[in-house]
């Protein structure tokens, strides 16, 4: 069982609104037909859908005024467009993809996933199906409503469905010492070990490294998946064949995620 989430970074242009990255999307479809890794499960991030919508309603925090429970459903439907150009994709390349709503069957608590019925996803799977899905906009026992993002979605998905291996793709190799978008020299980190590391601020001090961003959200939930002894993988996604690699397990450019 492989899990393979796409960033927002990978397949919008997270700059420009409601833009997807075709090119990207199209090729990545090609590399996961050829990988012909099953079971998988896709997770995709936002990108230039659903971030820009959710965070002018403020969807994340929870509501607080009436104005916000239109912005929820356009942030929701923001994704279902998104994943419909992705699923549309993978069809084309003859990947048998099924778009599956988050929404639809998870509930958090003070945003964290604490409900998710997996019969579904696991019957499409074993019926030889390719569930896609996203991060979203989802209900909240606590807050009304939230955002789950891509990241959080993959690591319990992986959890719940005992997978192998989690690949996750962005727009950098990996890991690096710093944020290599902002410094030169940066180096990437080829084997990051969590041990005992895994919250924000002992991440960045017991590694000396610099991770913020994204890439500190990524690595905080990935923690979780690596202490279930879940294989977490860091690749570029914006580079072919590295996700064909990481999805066929084989050596590739990236940040692998250790105990
Ligand atoms: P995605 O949209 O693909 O899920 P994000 O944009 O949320 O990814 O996070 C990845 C970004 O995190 C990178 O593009 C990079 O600019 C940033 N980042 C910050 N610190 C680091 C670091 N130490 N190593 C790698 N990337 C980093």
């Amino acid at each position: 069982m492989l899990i393979l989430k796409l960033g927002g970074s990978v397949v919008t242009y997270k700059d420009k609104p409601f833009t997807p990255h075709i090119d990207n999307i199209a090729r990545l479809a090609a590399e996961i037909a050829e990988a012909d890794a099953q079971p998988l499960v896709v997770v995709h991030g936002g990108g230039s859908y659903g971030h820009p919508i959710a965070t002018e309603y403020g969807i994340a925090e929870g509501y607080r005024e009436p104005r916000q429970i239109i912005g929820f459903s356009k942030t929701h439907q923001a994704m279902i467009e998104l994943n419909d150009i992705i699923v549309r994709e993978l069809l084309d390349a003859g990947v048998p993809a099924f778009a599956v709503s988050p929404s639809s069957f998870i509930v958090t608590e003070s945003r964290r996933i604490t409900d998710i019925d997996l019969q579904v996803v696991e019957r499409l799977i074993e019926s030889g199906l390719i569930p896609v899905l996203y991060g979203d906009a989802v209900m909240d026992t606590r807050q009304g409503f939230t955002i789950i993002s891509g990241d959080q979605l993959a690591v319990k998905l992986a959890k719940g469905l005992e997978a192998e291996r989690v690949v996750l793709g962005s727009d950098v190799d990996g890991v690096f010492t710093d944020d290599p978008k902002l410094v030169e020299d940066a180096r990437l980190i080829e084997e990051l070990s969590l041990s005992n590391h895994g919250d924000e601020a002992k991440i960045g001090d017991a590694l000396d490294t610099d991770v913020t961003g994204g890439m500190l959200g990524k690595v905080v939930e990935a923690t979780e998946a690596v202490e279930a002894g879940i294989e977490v993988v860091l690749v570029n996604a914006t580079v072919g064949g590295r996700v064909r690699a990481a999805l066929r397990g084989e050596k590739v450019i990236g940040t692998r995620l250790k105990r």
